[in-house]
């Protein structure tokens, strides 16, 4: 199989010289540990790895584009170029401004742009169009991160077969956050995500996240993390990424990056090294680390002289202001500390503004005491894992913020609120105080995790889950509707001599809507009917839950059979309704009370009254209150009941209480007679439906739409499939 990742930037960055370019490796923990796991693959397969990448090339003259594809193509990359004015309202604009901000839980730096969201949409559509021109049969799409969150949507409208996983570098926010996004943003984003069929995330939290955004903006519903889309499984899941663990260990027992380790030590004499790492970033929580590292000075003066800060910032964004004022007051309080605290020969701040690269990131792992990692909020953070990876000894104090993502994998570090200097500089102490065996002790658990979870087993666990997902879902479920068995269903409803339809209403023939009354049936809807009660030797019987005052309104016309009210009332092609059977309802006022009183709890719900039945609806109400709600009243209503000659049955979004007897089976076997005709089809989509489906003999086709748990033989994904085999049985 062929794996064609698309992220936001390509795994190598382009630099013109001359006339040609320079390909130089792309920073961000993201390129290097996907590229360890392409590695293990072509080492495990024995052959180059079968894959392409496609990103933006870090070029923004649109001309450039040709030549670009060129020189790439040898590196199984295809470049997506942006235009000018997409690529500054996409990039620096809605993922910067708006995504960046609010996915960390900064909802005073984000900023509701609508051009942003247009050039935001337009470089999705772009990259999509990038995808769907170089993606072949047998491939799996990858799409990464925050910057493409429409794309697996847009790609598989176009392409409803290919496998499609999604991955989450940074945190889900909590529902509170995602929804300050306008409603049709954090929908279509929702949307697009919901177009991949596995979804990833560092954290649990961000997977619960995610999944009840996906129930209260879309009303999805999930079950252990799977959930229906129009007729597809998706499954949102937990996979926190790791790193090259044996790599790092290499390079840490490099002799030249231990020489350089060791320089750094005995540059310090016999001071103790306290190491901080990060992108110059709000999110790092870079200020609020020095202010504890302060506190900690202050309140220890034993340790002043004795140890030093090393901070490495790695510029980023560099253009916004906001990062230009953090790295300004960085600046000033790193002046202010070194002020109050140094002399001639001792700085208690080292500060460097610049990336480093691995080799001598590493050699600083080895020469620290102490890692100070400290975010706000971060999705991951790879850095924390390094650190403890290059400690081949075992010694070392990682001190870990809670609010980064590693820190579920990390559970042994001195872990710290961020937002507290106390705890930051009482950490520092113990961390610097800490006797060695048990930095050894804790060390050696957190190291056995990385080692065993590293981003090659990330990556192979995403993609052996995103295969598990599609043999799921392939062809809908074991009952899903083949096409052969569709054929041979067609054949025999040609053949037969007499045949009936048993339909269905809302949910089957139609979709649901807000308001019941709106479900009323389209010309489109009324003309298919007409047409199939034209059918000869063909009886047609509706049968629905709703009262029959509706179905007359809206089926009057049509020389069809009507059973309303579940089967409490019939009426042939034009004929009077007449009761299936007297029909008793002493029990309402009682019950009446009982949902009323559960509809006044529940803002949405309501309570609708038919002559033989009481229904509490709560398709409008928040989805998670009303779960509650609704096992509360079930409880109670079997409590109830039992005395009582009624059913309690649930349906799709209610709950209905009906008299005893009643049934959708009755109902069509008051139509079918003593001797039912040869071919029956009964298609339905809820609990009512099931009765009928049992109650028929086995040569009926019985069709459910969705897919649980079901006594039909057959199941279709959504209403649209019903209509367009109904339509073939007119041809
Ligand atoms: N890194 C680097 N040089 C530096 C600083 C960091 O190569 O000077 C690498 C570091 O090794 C890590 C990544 O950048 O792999 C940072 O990843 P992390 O998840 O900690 O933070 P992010 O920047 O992705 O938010």
């Amino acid at each position: 199989m062929r794996l064609v990742i698309v992220s936001n930037r390509l795994p190598l960055t382009a630099f013109e010289k001359g006339r040609s370019f320079e390909l130089r490796p792309s920073v961000g923990g993201l390129a290097t540990g996907i590229h360890s796991y392409l590695e293990w693959r072509s080492r495990a397969e024995g052959q180059a790895s079968d894959h392409l990448w496609i990103g933006w090339p870090g070029i923004r003259d649109l001309e450039k584009g040709p030549r670009l594809e060129r020189k790439f193509s040898r590196k199984k990359s295809f470049p997506v170029l942006l235009p000018p004015r997409t690529l500054d309202g996409f990039y620096s604009g809605f993922c910067n401004r708006t995504l960046w901000p609010l996915f960390h839980f900064f909802p005073s730096y984000t900023v509701f742009e609508e051009n942003h969201w247009e050039e935001y949409r337009e470089a999705n559509r772009l990259y999509a169009e990038a995808v769907l021109r170089k993606v072949r049969p047998g491939d799996v799409l990858w799409v990464q991160d925050y910057h493409l969150l429409l794309l697996p949507g847009l790609i598989r409208e176009k392409l409803p077969q290919l496998p499609i996983g999604f991955f989450l570098h940074v945190p889900f926010p909590s529902f509170e956050i995602f929804r300050l996004l306008p409603g049709k943003w954090r929908r279509e984003i929702l949307e697009g995500m919901l177009g991949a069929d596995l979804i990833g995330f560092h954290t649990h939290d961000y997977t619960q996240a995610f999944l009840r955004c996906a129930l209260r903006i879309l009303g999805h519903e999930h079950h252990n993390g799977f959930l229906e889309v129009d007729g597809r499984t998706v499954k949102a899941d937990t996979f926190p990424m790791g790193i090259d663990y044996e790599g790092f260990r290499a390079v840490a027992s490099s002799p030249k990056v231990l020489a350089e380790g060791a320089g750094v030590k005995r540059a310090l004499g016999n001071a103790k090294l306290i190491l901080s790492v990060d992108r110059l970033d709000y999110t790092k929580g870079i200020l609020n680390r020095l202010e504890g590292y302060e506190l900690f000075l202050e309140n220890n003066p034993a340790w002043q002289k004795k140890v030093r800060l090393y901070l490495v910032l790695v510029p980023s964004r560099t253009q916004m202001s906001l990062y230009q004022d953090m790295k300004r007051k960085i600046d000033e309080t790193i002046g202010r500390i070194n002020g109050r605290f140094g002399s001639h020969e001792w700085t208690p701040v080292l500060y460097q503004y610049r990336a480093k690269t691995q080799a001598a990131l590493t050699s600083l792992y080895t020469a620290a005491d102490v890692a100070l990692v400290t975010p706000l909020r971060d999705g991951m953070n790879l850095v924390a894992k390094e650190y403890l990876a290059c400690r081949r000894d075992g010694t070392g104090v990682l001190v870990l913020s809670e609010m980064a993502g590693a820190v579920y994998e990390l559970g042994e570090a001195a872990i710290v609120n961020p937002n507290s200097r106390e705890e930051i500089a009482e950490a520092i102490r113990l961390g610097l105080e800490m006797p060695v065996e048990e930095q050894v002790r804790r060390n050696r658990a957190m190291q056995g995790r990385l080692e065993r979870y590293t981003v090659v087993r990330w990556a192979d666990d995403f993609l052996q889950q995103l295969a598990a997902v599609r043999r799921r879902a392939r062809g809908p479920g074991p009952k899903a509707l083949s096409a052969e068995a569709s054929r041979r269903m067609l054949a025999a409803f040609g053949k037969a001599k007499r045949r009936a339809l048993l339909l269905d209403y809302d949910g089957t023939l139609t979709p649901y809507f807000k308001d019941p009354a709106e479900a009323k049936p389209p010309r489109r809807l009324t003309r298919l009917l007409k047409r199939l009660a034209s059918l000869p030797r063909c009886r047609i019987v509706l049968i629905s839950g709703r009262p029959r005052e509706v179905l007359e309104e809206w089926f009057a016309k049509i020389p069809i059979a009507l059973v309303a009210e579940h089967g409490a009332w019939l009426r042939g092609p034009f004929g009077p309704w007449r009761r299936i059977r007297p029909l008793r309802d002493p029990w309402k006022a009682e019950i009446r009370a009982l949902l009323q009183t559960y509809a006044d709890r529940l803002p949405g719900a309501f309570v609708e009254e038919k002559e033989y039945a009481l229904v509490w609806h709560f398709r409008n109400s928040p989805p998670e209150m009303a779960s509650l709600r609704e096992k509360e009243l079930l409880d109670e209503l079997l409590q109830r009941t039992g005395n009582l000659e009624v059913q309690v049955l649930r349906g799709n979004k209610i709950v209905e209480v009906r008299a005893q007897g009643v049934t959708k089976a009755e109902g069509a076997f008051a139509f079918l007679g003593r001797n039912p005709p040869e071919f029956l089809l009964a298609v339905g989509d809820d609990a009512t439906d099931e009765d009928l489906f049992r109650a028929l003999p086995e040569r009926a086709y019985t069709l459910r739409v969705g897919r649980p748990p079901t006594a039909a033989r057959f199941t279709l994904p959504n209403h649209g499939a019903v209509l367009r085999l109904l339509n073939s049985l007119t041809r």
